[in-house]
């Protein structure tokens, strides 16, 4: 199985003024131990991230890699790791089919593995992140970390199915008890 991460409110706690530097980079409790738990279990694991904070202007592609390299250490050191890290750097009012709700970068990473859309499942907290999987036929799970409640209250019929779960930890939990079933 492909598990396809949204970034910001999934692995680590959202920030409305964007994560630009690795001292804004707080992670979620149990983010990464539940991608070790990914990792363990052979299932690759994927980011898939609109960053539109260096479109904008407001940080620089180098403290784009500086935060990513400060998340890596962070899920390593709960013995986790990515197997792929995909961004989308399009400020919203020049966006491309790349920047979710576009499909673009989960279509890159079905690609980049080879895999069926439907061997996929998306896990992410904004309504963007199951409209770009929804686009694929891409299974989503929506997490109530970030902007998750709020997504919740609001989730569009049209994205349903969709399954909801606590956060990251929980998801893979839930995951995992399918596999073993
Ligand atoms: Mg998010």
């Amino acid at each position: 199985m492909l598990v396809l991460l949204d970034r910001d409110g999934v692995l680590n706690e959202d920030r409305a003024d964007f994560v630009k530097t690795p001292a804004e980079l707080v992670m979620i409790a149990g983010a990464g131990a539940a991608v070790a738990r990914l990792n363990a279990a052979g299932h690759l694991v994927a980011v898939v991230s609109n960053q539109s904070g260096v479109g904008r202007g407001l940080m620089s592609e180098d403290d784009l890699d500086a935060v990513h390299a400060a998340l890596v250490s962070a899920l390593g050191a709960a013995g986790g790791h990515l197997n792929a890290l995909i961004t989308c750097t399009d400020p919203p009012w020049a966006a491309t089919a790349r920047r979710k709700p576009g499909p673009g970068m989960l279509q890159e990473a079905l690609d980049q593995f080879d895999i069926a859309p439907d061997q996929a499942v998306m896990i992410g907290d904004a309504t963007r992140d199951l409209e770009a999987a929804a686009a694929l036929g891409i299974r989503r799970i929506l997490v109530r970390t970030g902007k998750g409640r709020t997504t919740e209250a609001k989730l569009p019929a049209a994205l349903h199915p969709v399954t909801i779960h606590d956060d990251l930890a929980a998801a893979v939990t839930a995951l995992m008890a399918e596999a073993a079933s």
